[in-house]
């Protein structure tokens, strides 16, 4: 689904990804680790175009969305993103948060928005909520709101940037439990995230990054369980 070849990205002097190589296959979970500043986010946000790619391709269902003569906002409706910070519209309920995008980017009516809104938010167990401010709603909720809005644009592949670094520790739970059934349900996900036991039990494959590269990629459980590089072995006994 997703296959990125040589990309780099620098800000300034700083090289921040130094010709990364990654392959996502559809249906395929795969978690990023790595340090503080290894180029996670930074990778995140080259996959949706939010960054642009200094070098590299980038290619999204064999299709080539680096280079010229690509449409950005094209790319981001087929490329679903959660931040950290959830990001949601304050001054917009629930619903209209979830319909903005169908609305005005996949062109749906009104009425066919707030169907596919609210089949997401059935989904997550928020349709209660739909008429809520999302100040009103605990971070978690929140969070679940962001991904559901996510999910109604139909994304062919999901990142998750840190969706649960934010949260209160009672309700991290609830987010990593909607990830995870999102993963058994045969999404293609991109997930950065701190929380190695999800990592293990989720992801089909782990990418450690280290200093703007892959420096080691494998099987979740044995590569986690078993690194075959010094500096992934440093950074589990750090963490762990
Ligand atoms: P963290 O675990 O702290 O989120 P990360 O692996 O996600 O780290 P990135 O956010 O990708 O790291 O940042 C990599 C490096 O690029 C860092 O040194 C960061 O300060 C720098 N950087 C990121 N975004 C910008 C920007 N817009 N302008 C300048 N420097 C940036
Ligand atoms: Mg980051």
């Amino acid at each position: 689904a997703v296959s990125v070849r040589g990309l780099h990205k620098r800000y300034g002097a700083l090289e921040v990804l130094r010709g990364v190589d990654l392959d996502v296959a559809k249906g395929e979970t795969i978690c990023v680790i790595g340090r503080s500043g290894s180029g996670k986010s930074t990778l995140l946000k080259c996959l949706n175009l939010l960054e642009p790619p200094d070098a590299g391709e980038i290619r999204l269902g064999g299709e080539r969305i680096t280079g010229s003569g690509v449409d950005a906002d094209a790319v981001r409706a087929r490329v679903g993103m959660v931040f950290q910070h959830f990001n949601l519209f304050p001054h917009m309920t629930v619903l209209r948060n979830v319909t903005a995008g169908l609305r005005h980017v996949r062109s749906f009516t009104r009425q066919a928005a707030e169907a596919a809104a609210m089949a997401q938010l059935d989904r997550l167990g928020l349709g209660p909520l739909a008429h809520q401010r999302p100040n009103r709603l605990s971070g978690g909720q929140q969070q679940r709101v962001a991904i559901a809005r996510a999910l109604a644009m139909e994304p062919e592949v999901m990142l998750f940037d840190e969706a649960t670094s934010a949260l209160d520790p009672e309700l991290v739970k609830d987010v990593l439990d909607v990830m995870r059934a999102l993963a058994g349900s045969g999404m293609t996900m991109v997930v950065v995230t701190h929380e190695i036991s999800f990592a293990r039990e989720v992801a089909d494959r782990v990418v450690f990054m280290d200093e703007g590269l892959v420096a080691e990629t494998g099987p979740a459980r044995p590569t986690l369980e078993n690194p075959r590089t010094a500096r992934l072995r440093e950074f589990l006994a750090r963490v762990l």
